[in-house]
C-alpha cells in the first residue's frame, strides 16, 4: 500500500480560511476583530522569524496584531507589568509571550501571569489542568494541530495505541492528554524509557517530539502506522554549499515512510499547523470572552 503524505500546509491553509470566517463573525458582533498581542524579549533569531510569521498570518486572517518588543536585558517585573496591563485591556483577546526568555526571567512565572482566558498558547497551569481533567480549555497549538491532522487522516481514534515520544509541557504532555480524550491507549515515552524501539513499534499512532534530528527511523514504526513528526531541527547541509543548513524532523523520513501508512513531512507537516491553531485559539478566546457563537473549529 502506498504511504500517504499528510499535507499540513494545505490543511493549515483551509483552517486559516475557516478561522477568518469566524473572526469576521466576531468582528460583526463586538465591533472589532479578535486581537492577538505578541511579546518578544531579546534578539533570538529563530524567535524573530516565528514572531514575524505570527504577525503576518494574524493580519492575513483578518485579525488585529499587537506587537511588543522588549530589550534582551528587560527584567521580570517589567515583563510581568506589561502582561498585567494586557490582562486588563479589554481590546486584547490573546496574549503570547515568545519562548525562550532570557535567563534573568522565570518562564513559569511569566506563563502563569497571563490570564487563563487570554492564554492562547495554552501553557498556563489552569489550562493544563482543565485539559488534564477533560474540561474545555485553550489547548497548546502544536499538539492541537497534530490532533486535527490525525482526525482528518484516521477519523475516529478510539481504541488505537498511541505512543508520544517526548514529555515536555508544550508538546508531549498535552499531546498525550488530547489522545487520551480521543480514547486512545496512550504511552508517553522519554529519555529514560526502556526498549524504546519496541514500545514505538506497537503504536498505531506515533508522535515524535524528541528534539533529536532523524532519531526515529523505520525500526520504530509499525507497518501501516500513522507517524506525526513534530521535530524541527536545523542540520548542516554541506551539499547546499558551505555553511548551509536544512530543516529536518525527529523522524528519519525515508525509512519511516517506507513502513508507515501515513506520515507528516518536515517542513510542510506539523509546522504550519501550529500558527493556524494559534489563530484558531485567538478567535476562540475572543468568542468565549464576549459570548459570541462561532463554529466548532
Ligand atoms: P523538549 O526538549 O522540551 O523535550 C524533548 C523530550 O524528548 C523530553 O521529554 C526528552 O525526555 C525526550 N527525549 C530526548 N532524547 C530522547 C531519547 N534519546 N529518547 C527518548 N526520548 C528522548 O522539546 P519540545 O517538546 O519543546 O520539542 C520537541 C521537538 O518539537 C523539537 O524538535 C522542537 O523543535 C519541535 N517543536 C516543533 C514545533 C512546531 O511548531 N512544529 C513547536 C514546538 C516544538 P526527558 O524528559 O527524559 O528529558
Amino acid at each position: 500500500m502506498e504511504t500517504k503524505i499528510i499535507d499540513g500546509k494545505a490543511f493549515s491553509e483551509k483552517l486559516v480560511e475557516t478561522v477568518a470566517v469566524e473572526a469576521s463573525k466576531i468582528k460583526n458582533a463586538i465591533g472589532r476583530p479578535p486581537a492577538l498581542a505578541v511579546v518578544l524579549v531579546g534578539e533570538n533569531s529563530a524567535s524573530k522569524v516565528y514572531v514575524r510569521n505570527k504577525i503576518e498570518r494574524t493580519e492575513a486572517a483578518g485579525m488585529r496584531s499587537i506587537e511588543h518588543r522588549l530589550d534582551a536585558d528587560t527584567d521580570q517585573a517589567t515583563l510581568l507589568a506589561l502582561i498585567e496591563e494586557m490582562n486588563n485591556d479589554d481590546a486584547v483577546d490573546g496574549i503570547l509571550v515568545q519562548l525562550p526568555l532570557p535567563d534573568q526571567i522565570d518562564e513559569d512565572a511569566v506563563i502563569n501571569a497571563v490570564a487563563p482566558e487570554k492564554d492562547v498558547d495554552g501553557f498556563h497551569v489552569v489550562n493544563a489542568g482543565l485539559l488534564a481533567t477533560g474540561q474545555d480549555s485553550l489547548v497548546p497549538c502544536t499538539p492541537y494541530g497534530c490532533l486535527l491532522l490525525l482526525r482528518d487522516q484516521l477519523g475516529s481514534l478510539s481504541g488505537l495505541n498511541a505512543v508520544v515520544v517526548g514529555r515536555s509541557n508544550i508538546v508531549g504532555k498535552p499531546m498525550a492528554q488530547l489522545l487520551l480524550k480521543e480514547s486512545c491507549t496512550v504511552t508517553i515515552a522519554h529519555s529514560r524509557t526502556k526498549d524504546l524501539k519496541e514500545v514505538c513499534a506497537r503504536a498505531d499512532i506515533l508522535v515524535a517530539a524528541v528534539g533529536r534530528a532523524e532519531m526515529i527511523d523505520g525500526d520504530y514504526v509499525k507497518p501501516g502506522a500513522t507517524v506525526i513528526d513534530v521535530g524541527i531541527n536545523r542540520v548542516a547541509a554541506p551539499e547546499r554549499g558551505e555553511g548551509k543548513f536544512r530543516l529536518t524532523g525527529d523522524v528519519d523520513y525515508d525509512s519511516a515512510a517506507a513502513k508507515a501508512g501515513a506520515i507528516t513531512p518536515v517542513p510542510g507537516g506539523v509546522g504550519p499547523m501550529t500558527i493556524a491553531c494559534l489563530l484558531r485559539n485567538t478567535a476562540v478566546a475572543a468568542a468565549r470572552r464576549f459570548n459570541v457563537d462561532i463554529a466548532d473549529i
